[in-house]
């Protein structure tokens, strides 16, 4: 007889494990307490779905132990989809998205294929609390209990709770003697008290940045740079999140340079101003012909200048310094609400890599964001949410084998 598996969320991981321990003969049943499934694929990628990455390493993914992650992310979620049915295509470089750039078909594929495979999906039903009865799972829903002979906890994070997002996932660990490395908000905007900063809310630019902790650099990235009204954003911030969040958390002191120029040399840049000596321009002037009108203030402000003035001979060092190391203070991040992933979750020293089972309780499996294993944004998360969940698929079916 097939045993019979449950699986917590209707996600990204946990749909690929339903596919797989399904195609594989076992009886499926996923609980989901949403009216819909896979909230966030749909808004992933900003309504795109960047799928995957066509180039996978181990430096793109972080946790206590990433070395956890090497072989799961082995994973060809690109062969995964193509045999579904669906063809991707790249964007932004290596990055892959389904070729219609809708994410909503790609849970429609995934969807289709559950269906296909007879996995029953339980809807609009929040797991509240599970116990084990002897071999047994018990899942508690109000006042019903759902029997299972194994079980995959695929809730994901508590990231962007209006997607459906919980903690629960955590407390499900930890009553099963779980240890769980403290989530944080990771690919997440930033908050500064530099107040001067908000009069270029709404500013987008491409720049170099580079993040220091307690005066240390740690890492630089060039890309889209957002000013906004409660601090910075856009695809680069995100990438430098994860180090702001993590050290704002342990009350370091957390500041990003960022170049404006990064096209000019310090030197280029001072050539050029020396050149517009003779036109007597007043700053703002000239300045209005190379960034963006809004971030002249606070450039002004940051390198004590007047823009009414003009240019001498004396204010080019400070200028050409300060629009290539711009100083913003950052206070912390705009926590789960904003994030698109967080960081932490359960620890994979309790978890067997092979199969995703829990070292600590036979019959129980964990995937996707859950476990404390995130990734780089470019599609690095969702990469991992399909390949840890067809690793635990594999797991849950093996154990189902008779
Ligand atoms: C706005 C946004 C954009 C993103 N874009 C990208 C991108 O383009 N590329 C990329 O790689 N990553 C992206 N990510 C990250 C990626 O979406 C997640 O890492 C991934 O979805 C995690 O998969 P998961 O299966 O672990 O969890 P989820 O996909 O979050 O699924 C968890 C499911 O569990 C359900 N659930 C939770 N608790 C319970 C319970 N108690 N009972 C029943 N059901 C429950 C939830 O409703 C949810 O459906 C984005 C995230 C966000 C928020």
């Amino acid at each position: 007889m097939k045993k019979n598996i449950a699986i917590i969320g209707a996600g990204a991981s946990g749909l690929v494990a339903a596919i797989t321990a399904a195609s594989r003969g076992s009886k499926v049943t996923i609980y989901e307490k949403s009216a819909k499934i896979g909230k966030k694929i749909h808004a992933s990628g900003n309504g795109r779905c960047n799928i995957t990455n066509a180039d996978i390493t181990l430096e793109n993914y972080h946790g206590k132990h990433p070395h956890f992650a090497k072989e799961i992310i082995k994973f060809d979620a690109k062969k995964f989809f193509n045999d579904l049915g669906l063809q991707l295509r790249f964007g932004n470089g290596t990055r892959l998205y389904p070729y219609s750039h809708q994410a909503s078909i790609v849970v429609d594929f995934l969807g289709y294929e559950c269906k296909r495979l007879g996995v029953e999906f339980v809807k609009e039903c929040e797991i509240e609390r599970i116990e084990k009865e002897n071999e047994h799972f018990v899942l508690h829903y109000h006042d019903r209990r759902f029997l299972h002979d194994a079980l995959m906890i695929a809730t994901g994070s508590a990231a962007m709770p209006n997607l459906g997002s919980s903690e629960s996932g955590y407390h499900f660990a930890k009553s099963f003697g779980h240890t769980v490395e403290k989530p944080f908000a990771a690919l997440v905007q930033l908050t500064s008290d530099d107040t001067v900063f908000t009069k270029a809310s709404g500013v987008k630019m491409e720049a170099d940045m580079e993040i220091f902790v307690d005066n240390q650099a740690k890492m630089g990235v060039r890309g889209d740079l957002l000013f906004t009204s409660y601090g910075l954003s856009g695809s680069a911030i995100l990438d430098l999140s994860r180090t702001a969040s993590r050290a704002t958390m342990r009350k370091q002191d957390v500041f990003i340079m960022i170049d404006l120029l990064p096209d000019f040399s310090q030197q280029a840049l001072k050539t050029l101003l020396q050149k517009q000596l003779p036109l007597k321009l007043p700053l703002y002037l000239w300045l209005n012909g190379i960034i963006p009108k809004k971030l002249i203030e606070p450039i002004m402000i940051a390198a004590k200048l007047d823009t009414n003035k003009p240019l001498n001979s004396k204010t080019i060092n400070t200028l050409s310094y300060t629009l290539k190391n711009l100083k913003v203070s950052i206070t912390g991040t705009r926590g789960a609400k904003g994030a698109e992933i967080m960081a932490g979750g359960v620890s994979t020293q309790e978890i067997n890599p092979k199969t995703m089972e829990s070292k600590l309780v036979k019959g129980l499996f964990f995937a996707g964001e859950v476990v404390d294993i995130d990734g780089d944004c470019g599609g690095y998360n969702l990469h991992w949410a399909w390949a840890s969940g067809y690793k635990a698929g594999c797991g849950l079916s093996a154990k189902t084998a008779k």
